[in-house]
This record gives structure tokens, sequence and C-alpha cells, in this order.
């Protein structure tokens, strides 16, 4: 038994509404139980907001405003969530699966994204361009209007607030369309937007299907910027909706991203890069490390000591792991968990060896052993195609360039990481590495200030960091001509 209200609105103009399209069931994970019901957005629904929010930016109530004050409401939201962090963290684990003390790790990284870019709405300045005598030249940076954000399950309110508080900063309004089986935490980003004055109609959430109001929403002919995070099937789609309105986009499409591990590398140290790299949120992660490709002399010994950690981790519901430790929780859905478990057998039959894990657990939700698999070569699907769960695949080199080639083999290029001694290697394989961020000797190193995206088939455009102010305004030079 949960104390979850059994059923959650949508929110369009300052109003929490039903859906155009019913409901959806949304489940427990980590018991495989019905938790509550979401109303599921319509077309017609996904109109209303954008019509909500296209009114709100022409009335100028956000774009006009001093960036400093709507910096100032934007940093209000990030104490409103603080305020309700236990609500949240609660919520988010009961519908998502991970550890609560990974939700509140999540949600406290969602407050961290509206102090970070409230506090430098007034630093978004243009600048003055000299043409002689004659003019007088300056750039500006304007909002491009209703924004849409399109969201993964995987981390449901940090994701949100990545782009929401970039997009308020810059003075944008917003749609969001969440995902459908974790839509619920949310609506703490409605209350908030509503406690800190934000006008009605300025931030507008909703849930519905992704061929449906997802389509909608990304094919909008008033939607002016599309951000999206999810698989690349769907990014492509999304891109191409846009692409038919002229509408930029930001993609942020997973990967399957690899950490070099060389001879001279610290194995004790690596063990907690492993802990998190690959089972934190049960390895849904999009820059998880799903891949170690590490010299053959020490192969031996880090499998061992790899082997350990996932053999370690006491699995089960995440609210009932509360403390930071050696624990995971279920994956988000019985589907995803089939999936990868999918994914593990054929690799097994093509010749990977599951050395710990490979198998769902017997118990009811969505569990998968934290797996780790030897044997892996560079040609397996395994190594080439996203598991998106707690599965490490373990490939070995015998020189740099084909540690280089492994890492780089694969469509993908988001993160990726180098771990050695020998600050000479390491920089090499920095600038070698076709990744948007590399890591050297700590997986997800870096913060909410650090730009992160995709080379290749992991998308384009940065999230986080200065660089992603950028996505949501569009330059206007001035150019003034002056008399005689
Ligand atoms: P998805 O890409 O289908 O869904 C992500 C979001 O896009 C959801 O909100 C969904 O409703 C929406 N969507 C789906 N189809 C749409 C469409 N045609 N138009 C507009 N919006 C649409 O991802 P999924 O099905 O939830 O997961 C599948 C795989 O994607 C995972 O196994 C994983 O490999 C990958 N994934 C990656 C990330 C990441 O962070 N990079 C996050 C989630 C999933």
């Amino acid at each position: 038994m949960t104390d979850v209200k059994p059923f959650w609105q949508n929110y369009i103009d300052g109003a929490w509404v039903d859906g155009g399209a019913g409901r959806i069931d949304i489940a427990n994970p980590g018991t495989g139980e019905k938790l509550c019901e979401h109303a599921l957005a319509d077309a017609a629904d996904v109109d209303r907001a954008v019509a909500a929010a296209k009114r709100v930016h022409m009335s100028g109530a956000l774009a006009d405003m001093r960036p400093i004050e709507r910096g100032r409401l934007v940093q209000a939201m990030g104490h409103y969530i603080l305020e309700n962090m236990d609500e949240i963290a609660r919520t988010l684990t009961l519908e998502q699966g991970k550890p609560l003390w990974e939700a509140e790790i999540e949600v406290k990284g969602a407050a961290l994204y509206f102090e970070y870019y409230g506090n430098q709405a007034s630093t978004v300045e243009g600048r003055s361009i000299p043409l002689g005598a004659g003019y007088f030249d300056f750039t500006t940076y304007e909002p491009f209007g209703v924004t849409a954000h399109i969201i993964p399950w995987n981390y449901p309110f940090e994701m949100t607030a990545r782009s929401l508080s970039a997009a308020l900063t810059t003075g944008n309004t917003v749609v969001i369309k969440t995902p459908e089986m974790t839509p619920l935490t949310n609506a703490w980003l409605a209350t908030a937007a509503e406690a800190v004055g934000l006008p009605a109609g300025a931030v507008n959430i909703l849930c519905g299907l992704g061929h449906e109001a997802g389509a909608a929403l990304s094919s909008h002919p008033d939607v002016r910027q599309i951000v999206f995070t999810g698989s690349v099937q769907t990014g492509i789609a999304i891109s191409t909706a846009a692409a038919k309105n002229v509408v930029p986009c930001v993609l942020e499409l997973g990967g399957k991203s690899g950490a070099i591990v060389h001879d001279d590398a610290d194995l004790a140290a690596f063990e907690n890069d492993v802990r998190w790299g690959i089972y934190f949120n049960a390895g849904q992660v999009c820059s998880a490390m799903s891949r170690v490709i590490v010299h053959e002399s020490r192969h031996d010994e880090l499998v061992e000591r790899v082997t350990n950690i996932a053999k370690s981790l006491s699995v089960g519901p995440g609210i009932e792991r509360r403390e930071f430790g050696a624990n995971m929780g279920p994956m988000v859905s019985e589907g995803q968990r089939d999936r990868a478990a999918g994914m593990i057998s054929e690799a097994i039959a093509a010749g990977a060896v599951a050395v710990a894990g490979g198998r769902k657990m017997n118990i009811p939700g969505a569990f998968l052993e934290p797996t780790v698999l030897t044997n892996v070569t560079p040609d397996m699907t395994i190594a080439n195609e996203e598991v998106f769960g707690p599965v490490l695949s373990v490939l070995k080199f015998r020189d740099d360039a084909e540690a280089i080639q492994i890492a780089n083999g694969t469509p993908y290029g988001l993160v990726g990481g180098v771990f050695t001694r020998d600050l000479d290697r390491a920089t090499q394989a920095a600038r070698q590495l076709r990744a948007g961020q590399v890591f050297v000797n700590e997986w997800y190193a870096g913060g909410v200030e650090t730009p992160f995206g995709g080379y290749g088939a992991s998308g384009y455009g940065r999230e986080k960091g200065r660089e992603a102010l950028w996505n949501y305004v569009q330059t206007k030079n001035i150019a003034i001509k002056l008399k005689g």
C-alpha cells in the first residue's frame, strides 16, 4: 500500500485538467503493482497548451521582464523543490524504481539547475560590433517563444528541470511532454511555477503517448524550439517533424560509452567508477559506462574486482533502500527489464560469458541481476547497442591505438573515459575519443556547469553549462546608420 493519490491530472494554462485521451495506469516497478492513474493528453490538449504558452510569450510577461528578476523566479523554483524534496523523492522512487537515496540526488540535482541558470539570467548579453564612424551596431539575444520539452523516463524530474530552468531563464514559455511511465513528479514543477508567481500558461505539463501527444507537440506550427532526450529512433522522428517547420532541436540520444583502462590504472579506485558508472539507476543512464575496454595485462584482476562489485549489491525495492550504499533498485518496467535480459541471452549465445548476474530475478517487480559480461568482442550486438540496464561488457585491448579504435567503434559518441596515471596518455586519449565529454580517472566527473551532449548518433546540441543557454535564444543584429 502507498499513499500516492489515485489520479493525477495534466497542467494546462494554470489549471489541472483531465486528458482527451483518457487515462494511463502508472505502475510501481518495485512491486509490479499499479500505483495510480494519470490523465492522458491528446492532440487537442497539446493545442491548448501551446496556445497558452504562445499567449504568454506574446504578452511579453516573461520575454520583456528584466532578466535579473526572471532569474530570481527561476531560482525560487529551485528553493521550492528543495522544500518539497521528501515528497518528490518518494514519489519518484515509487514510479521509477530507483533507491530513495538516488531519488534524493535527482531532486537535489534538479534544484541545482534552477540555481545555476537562474543565477545567469542577466549574463546573456549581446555585443557591439564596430562598423566605422557611420554606424552603431549591436546584437541582442531574444527567446524563441514556445519551447517543447519531450522527457525520458529515466530521470523524469531532473531532465525536465535541466531544460525548463534554462528555457525560463532566457524568457521562453514551455510545454512539457512527460514520459508515460514516470510522469508524476513533474507535477511539482507546475506547483513550483505557480508558487513563485509565473503567469498561468508560462509552464504547461502534460502526459501523453509519444506517437500521439509527443508527435502533436513536435509537429505543432507554433512551437519554435524542441529539446528531446531518448532513443535514436524517436530523435529522428522528432527532428524530422521539426525540420518540416524549420525549427531547431537539441537531441540527446544515449550512448554506448566506453572506459579505457590502461595497464597503469588504479583498479582499486576504479571499483567506485564501476559502481556508479553502470549500476547507478540500474544502468538506465544515457552516459552509463556500458563498456570497459581494459588492457589485456590487467583483464583478470579487473574482472575479479567488478564481479565482486556486482555481486555485492543488495537488489530490491527502492523505497526500502533509503541510505547511500551497495544497493540497486528495479528497472523502470518489466518491458525494459525483459529487453535487457534478451540482449544478455543473445550476447551469451554469441560467445559472451556472464561472470556475474545475467538473469531476471525471481521476485515481483522489474528486477535484473547486476551483470558483468566478459569475452565480449567489438563485433557483438551487446558491444554496439544500448542495453539501458545494469549490464557491463568487458572487452580487451593490446595497445593504445586499438583501445581508441574500440572506444570509437560504435555509432554513438556521448561520453568516454580513460583511466591511467600517465598524463600524456590521458591527454592523447581525450583528444582522440569521439565523444562530447571525456572523463579522466573519474566516471561522471563534471556537473551542471559542464556542457553535455553527443557526437554521432548520440545527437547534437549541448545541455548543461553556459552552452545550453544558447539553445533557447536567437541572435538579432541591429545596425544603426548614424547621421552625418
Ligand atoms: P523513447 O525515445 O521512445 O521515449 C522518450 C520520450 O519520447 C517519451 O516521452 C515518449 O513519449 C516520447 N516519444 C516517443 N515517440 C515519440 C514521437 N513519435 N514523437 C514525439 N515524442 C515521442 O524511449 P523509450 O521507448 O522510453 O525507451 C527506448 C530506449 O530509448 C531505451 O531502451 C533506451 O535505450 C533509450 N533511452 C535513452 C534515454 C537517454 O537518456 N538517452 C532515455 C530513455 C530511453
